[in-house]
């Protein structure tokens, strides 16, 4: 990323040096150029999280997703107050999983609740989670802008994304991430939900005293 910065650092040295000089236009066309070291920046964030992701589990281990959830909670404890939110966790019992993985999972989807959410509500988001069998179920349901059936699987793969970035921005690949550690824990993700009431996303991993 050091390139990167070498980019953006130098653009704003051209901004406060020659700013006076430039016309609206060039000025602008700073602009466009800082913001996309920014979004590139941000993409390859993301794709190191993407590739990191790949190296097998190594510390599976029984965990508590409720401690794992409520710190992710926190992390969002700012957004959450700004966008006047409701973040509801239940009881989730506990998995066999790499901790950090779920903590990188329960992220990408509560950062996508809230991003995704209906303009003329506050984000409620409601976790949940259950037995079946050998798997424990989740459910992480929220009341944003859904998503068309057509696309419930398209979303899971790397940057595929549903709207133009002036609209949300975004880089297409937490979903994949997401699908990536589920599947590294043996487990399925997907997606239900209405298109203008709200996504259900649904996941299983391994309960931890089996
Ligand atoms: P990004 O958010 O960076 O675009 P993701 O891989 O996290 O990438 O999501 C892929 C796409 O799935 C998003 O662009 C969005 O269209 C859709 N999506 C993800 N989560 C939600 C959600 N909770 N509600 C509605 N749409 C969602």
């Amino acid at each position: 990323r050091e390139p990167l910065r070498t980019i953006g650092s130098f653009l704003q040295v051209l901004e406060r040096k020659y700013g006076d000089c430039l016309d609206d236009d060039a000025r602008a066309y700073i602009g466009f150029a800082v913001d996309g070291a920014k979004r590139l920046d941000q993409l390859i964030q993301d794709l190191l999280q993407f590739s990191q992701v790949d190296v097998r589990p190594e510390r599976l281990a029984p965990i508590d997703p409720a401690a794992v959830m409520a710190e992710v909670v926190e992390d969002f404890r700012p957004a959450i107050e700004r966008m006047a939110a409701e973040v509801e966790v239940g009881p989730l019992p506990p998995v066999h999983a790499d901790r950090s993985q779920v903590q990188i999972l329960f992220q990408n989807l509560l950062s996508n609740a809230l991003k995704y959410r209906a303009d003329d509500r506050p984000p409620r988001v409601r976790v949940s989670a259950q037995r079946d069998g050998h798997l424990i179920a989740f459910t992480m349901t929220d009341n944003g802008i859904g998503i068309e059936p057509r696309y419930r699987e398209r979303i899971f793969v790397i940057f595929q994304r549903l709207h133009p970035p002036e609209v949300y921005g975004g880089t297409g690949i937490g979903l994949a991430i997401c699908k990536r550690i589920v599947e590294r824990h043996e487990g399925r993700i997907w997606v239900e939900g209405t298109p203008g009431e709200g996504s259900a996303f649904r996941f299983t991993l391994p309960a931890a005293d089996e």
